[in-house]
C-alpha cells in the first residue's frame, strides 16, 4: 500500500470517530453534516466524508479526497463515494484559513443565533472564548452569511467576512462551519461555539441588543 493510501486509511478512521462522536451529540441528523482533514497543500487535497451516510455508522472507507473545487480527485481508492456539495466551502476554508481540519453541522443553537443576529453573533466577557483561542474579555464577532445552493458563492461570501482570529463562519438557516488546527482542536471549538451561542440565546441577547 502507498504511504497516501495509509494516510488516506487514517484520515478516514478519524473521520468516522469524530462523526460518530458529533452524530451522538445530535449535531449531525440525518445524514447532514460532514467533516473534512486537509492532507495535502500544493496542490490542495482534503479528505472529506462520504455524501449520503448515516454520520453515526462511517467507517474508514466512507470518505472522499477532493482538490481545491471540491471535486473528487480521479483514481480514488474509494472510487463509489461521492464527496458531499459542501466539500467545495470545505476546501475554500481549508485554503484560506490554513486549516488541518473544518466542522460542519447543522447545529440548532447556531442557526437560531444567526436568525436572531443576521449581521453577526456578537460574544464577549465569557471565559468559554478562551476554547476559541480568545481572551475572556475580548469582543468576538462569529459572521453569518446568507445560504447558498453554490459553492463559489457561499465560498465568496465567506471569503469577505473571514477573521483569521475567528475560526467559525455561520451560514444563514442552515449551520456552522468551524476549523482548526486538526479535527481535535476543530471540534473543542465547535463544543465551546455551542455553549456561547446557547448562552447568547438563553441570556436574552447581546450587549448590542440591550444598549
Ligand atoms: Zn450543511
Amino acid at each position: 500500500m502507498s504511504t497516501e493510501t495509509i494516510a488516506l486509511e487514517q484520515a478516514g478512521a478519524a473521520l468516522a470517530a469524530e462523526s460518530a462522536r458529533f452524530a451522538r451529540l445530535g449535531w449531525m441528523l440525518g445524514t447532514s453534516g460532514n467533516l473534512s482533514m486537509t492532507l495535502r497543500r500544493d496542490p490542495l487535497r482534503l479528505a472529506v466524508t462520504a455524501s449520503g451516510l448515516d454520520k453515526g455508522e462511517l467507517t474508514a472507507a466512507d470518505v472522499v479526497v477532493v482538490d481545491a473545487a471540491g471535486t473528487a480527485v480521479p483514481d480514488q481508492p474509494n472510487p463509489a463515494q461521492r464527496p458531499s456539495a459542501e466539500a467545495g466551502l470545505h476546501a475554500r476554508i481549508a485554503a484560506t484559513a490554513g486549516a488541518g481540519a473544518v466542522v460542519h453541522v447543522h447545529m440548532l443553537s447556531a442557526v437560531l443565533a444567526a436568525q436572531r443576529w443576521p449581521g453577526g453573533v456578537v460574544l464577549r466577557d465569557l471565559e468559554m472564548l478562551k476554547g476559541l483561542g480568545r481572551r475572556d474579555d475580548d469582543v468576538v464577532t462569529v459572521p453569518v452569511v446568507p445560504n447558498s445552493q453554490d459553492m463559489v458563492v457561499l465560498g465568496d461570501a465567506f471569503e469577505q467576512v473571514f477573521d483569521p482570529a475567528t475560526p467559525a463562519v455561520i451560514v444563514a438557516r442552515h449551520g456552522l462551519y468551524v476549523w482548526g488546527r486538526d479535527l481535535v482542536q476543530a471540534r473543542h471549538r465547535t463544543e465551546c461555539l455551542q455553549w456561547l451561542f446557547q448562552f447568547a440565546l438563553s441570556a436574552g441577547g447581546t450587549e448590542e441588543d440591550m444598549a
